[in-house]
């Protein structure tokens, strides 16, 4: 059992995804005053669903696979989250995952709580057939607890706009009536949102341009590593690239591409759709997956998988700036180690927040049945994450802290207030 972090502890052992998030939440409280003493409803989950989901698999035989359903926090509103589908999801990433949502939509001001769901399955060993079963498997063993006033599943690793569209479909049977609201990242035409695929990739990049200027970094040729070349990864790539910056350096499962006067990242995504993987669009440009963190560059962009910068990597890196596309990229000693050497880490729950801001904008749509354009979801999302980035830079000033602590101030003050606000049940 791990001493250090007060909470619930599910596994206990070590660096687990859930005790970052409760060692970050430690930091927050001498900040808090008197709200400090509130600080408990957020070191546990709400409601958490393990389910057994079967599916008939192509050949007849029957497999058993394991999903989640986590619900952190409601207090300011539905849950809000993604579904993983993923072979080392479990119980303890999925509570941290949906720890993360709760903190990111306060800090966002979106009227959500947090939530998170997953199977532990690799979609890539399932047929189209047994990928839409176990869907459909899956959420109607968590409909009880999800729907457009209760709690709006999305798309995360491994799971997609078709994924989602199964979900509307499966929730919608059972309802007996088409309720679109109850998912978002949905196809558009059924119900999702322009410039949904897009927005989490251009939220990191807006939330590194306002950021870049309050530090004084200029974009222009400025050097870029990216970690992760998906949905995330590839769009904030090309957009830093549009905009000036020079993409030196890519990893993904299968390689690491490095090409000192910058990657052509459209042609790289062009390649990457068509074959799964980066490996092979220049392979004499491939180095070895090490040496990623060893480059020198003015941004890097971690948009994978959580805990890649621990302590070793924090002391190593030679960067300005850090922008987390990924859920947990950073654990917490790194952090404190990043804050020393004075590398600036705009942390994941301001910088990916584009996908959970369009994701709102896709709710408000659906319940409304009116739909806006992509410039003017574009030009909403703007707004509201120069505002976040605005308010996180500003109390990270006043308090003297790092913007991730800010973003945590900013986020349990709004939580734990709207918890004072409504007491507790039955009082
Ligand atoms: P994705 O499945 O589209 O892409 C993941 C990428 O990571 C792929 O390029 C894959 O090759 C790469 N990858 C996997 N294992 C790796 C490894 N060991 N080393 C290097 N690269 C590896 O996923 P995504 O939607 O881009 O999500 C990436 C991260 O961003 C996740 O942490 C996710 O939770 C987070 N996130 C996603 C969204 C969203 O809207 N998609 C929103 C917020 C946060």
């Amino acid at each position: 059992m791990n001493t250090m972090v007060k909470g619930l502890t599910y596994s206990g052992q070590g660096e687990t995804a859930w005790n970052n998030y409760l060692k970050q939440l430690d930091k927050v409280a001498p900040y808090l005053g008197e709200l400090s003493e509130r600080l408990d409803m957020l070191r546990r989950p709400k409601r958490s669903l393990i389910v057994d989901i079967p599916v008939i698999m192509d050949d007849g035989s029957v497999k058993h696979f394991e999903g989640y359903r986590v619900q952190h926090n409601l207090t300011r509103g539905p849950g809000k989250g993604g579904v993983r589908f993923h072979p080392d999801v479990n119980l303890d990433e999925v509570m941290a995952l949906s720890a993360w949502m709760t903190i990111k939509c306060a800090a966002l001001n979106l009227p959500f709580g947090g939530a998170k769901g997953g199977v532990r399955v690799d979609p890539t060993e399932l047929s189209p057939r047994e990928l839409e079963r176990l869907t459909r498997r899956y959420t109607t063993e968590i409909n009880l607890i999800i729907g457009p006033q209760k709690d709006i599943p999305a798309p995360d690793v491994g799971t997609n706009p078709q994924t989602m569209a199964w979900m509307m479909d499966t929730f919608s049977m059972n309802a007996g009536s088409t309720v679109t609201g109850v998912v978002t990242g949905k196809p558009v035409h059924l119900g999702g949102s322009l410039g949904r695929v897009k927005a989490t990739g251009r939220g990191v990049y807006i939330s590194g341009r306002e950021v870049a200027q309050q530090i004084g970094l200029d974009l222009a040729g400025a050097r870029i590593c990216v970690q992760g070349f998906g949905n995330v990864g590839s769009e904030a790539a090309l957009l830093f690239q549009e905009n000036g910056s020079k993409v030196i350096c890519v990893q993904d499962h299968s390689a690491t591409l490095y090409q000192e006067q910058g990657i052509d990242v459209k042609k790289l995504m062009q390649y990457s759709k068509a074959h799964g993987k980066i490996k092979g669009f220049a392979e004499q440009d491939e180095i070895h997956t090490a040496n990623f963190w060893q480059i020198q560059a003015e941004i890097f962009i971690p948009a994978a998988l959580e805990g890649v910068i621990d302590a070793a990597v924090a002391q190593s890196i030679q960067t300005k700036m850090i922008l987390e596309g990924a859920n947990g990229p950073t654990l917490t000693e790194a952090d404190e180690i990043l804050a020393e050497r004075q590398i600036t880490v705009v942390p994941d729950v301001i910088c990916n927040a584009g996908g959970v801001t369009v994701s709102y904008f896709e709710w408000v749509q659906d319940l409304a049945s009116y739909f806006w354009t992509e410039e003017e979801i574009n030009q909403r999302m703007d707004a509201i994450m120069k505002n976040a980035v605005s308010d996180v830079w500003l109390k990270a000033s006043v308090a003297q802290c790092s913007l991730r602590t800010a973003a945590y101030i900013l986020a349990c003050e709004r939580i734990l207030m709207a918890r004072k606000e409504r007491g507790i049940y039955p009082g």
